[in-house]
């Protein structure tokens, strides 16, 4: 296989490289000083198309396929890993799942404003479920034409900037074949955003917990099939997990290790 970036691939990554530098370099530290990327940053990002970079065009995206995106989320970790993060969660857990797993009816709903400025997350662990995933218990429990939502979940990256959450709950029994995805909307009622976490280092990019009381999610933002949802999430993790790869090289990249790198305390 050969790896070699084409033309437009440099061109791309010399674009974002170039937006980088002189937009984000000189700020950077100072986000993971402040434990947040301030919305201005994000807008850039947009404006560049690089919220929807993995979403086709015809809905509202750039289409650029796996080694474009990598390359993007590589020169992004260069200068901030909190922002390649943020990029890299909301493009392939985030926003890539509805384009993959949705009706067209969700797909219209969600994906322009997710391609064009608005932020998406990703919320399968929980308190006691993190590597052992299909272990969850947050329960999503079907009332007519709703389901109704109810449990803890943590490690919510984009927590507090997102839109959208990708939840996964319970709606039928153990194991990973009792599960379903569901859109929930940040202004769902029942939805209460919890705490952030108190990290040692990528302190820029938000990670909260989330909790769900009796929240009613409408059966029509269901993602895929009732009991399906552990398919979509297993999907969506290995092109995660090669987004978190990428930002790692592009770290390893770095010339110098900016100062807020460096292992602090935690704040009392
Ligand atoms: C910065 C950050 C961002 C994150 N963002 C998200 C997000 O957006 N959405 C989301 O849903 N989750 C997110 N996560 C959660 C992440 O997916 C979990 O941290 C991960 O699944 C591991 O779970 P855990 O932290 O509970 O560790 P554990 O599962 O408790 O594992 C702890 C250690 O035990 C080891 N271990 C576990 N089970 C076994 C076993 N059976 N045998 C041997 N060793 C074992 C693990 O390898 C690990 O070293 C995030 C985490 C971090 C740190």
């Amino acid at each position: 296989m050969n790896l070699d970036l084409t033309e437009d691939q440099i061109l791309i990554r010399d674009a974002v490289r170039d937006l980088c530098q002189g937009e984000f370099a000189s700020q950077a530290a100072k986000w993971d000083q402040d434990d947040a990327i301030p919305p201005a940053a994000i807008a850039k990002v947009a404006e560049m198309g690089l919220l929807g970079m993995s979403i086709p065009e015809e809905w509202g995206g750039l289409g650029y396929d796996a080694r474009t995106v990598v390359t993007v989320i590589e020169e992004i970790a260069r200068v901030s890993a909190a922002l390649a993060i943020m990029v890299a969660v909301h493009n392939s857990v985030g926003a890539y799942p509805i384009y993959a797993f949705g009706t067209d009816e969700q797909k219209r709903k969600y994906l322009p404003k997710l391609t064009s400025g608005a932020v998406g997350a990703f919320s399968l662990s929980e308190p006691a479920s993190g590597s052992d995933a299909s272990a969850l218990v947050a329960t999503a429990k079907l009332d007519g034409d709703h389901y109704v939502l109810n449990g803890e979940k943590n490690w919510v990256t984009n927590g507090r900037h997102s839109w959208t959450y990708l939840v996964l709950a319970r709606t039928g029994g153990p194991g990973p074949k009792g599960i379903s995805a569901f859109i929930v909307e940040k202004d769902q009622q029942g939805l209460v955003l919890g705490k952030g976490e108190d990290k040692m280092g990528l302190r820029g990019s938000d990670t909260i917990t989330l909790s769900f009381d009796n929240a009613r999610v409408p059966v029509s933002q269901r993602l895929g099939n009732e009991n399906e949802g552990f398919k979509v999430a297993l999907a969506m993790l290995d092109s995660g997990r090669i987004g978190v790869a990428a930002q790692a090289l592009g770290v390893i990249a770095r010339p110098a290790w900016p100062s807020c790198m460096r292992p602090r305390p935690p704040r009392m």
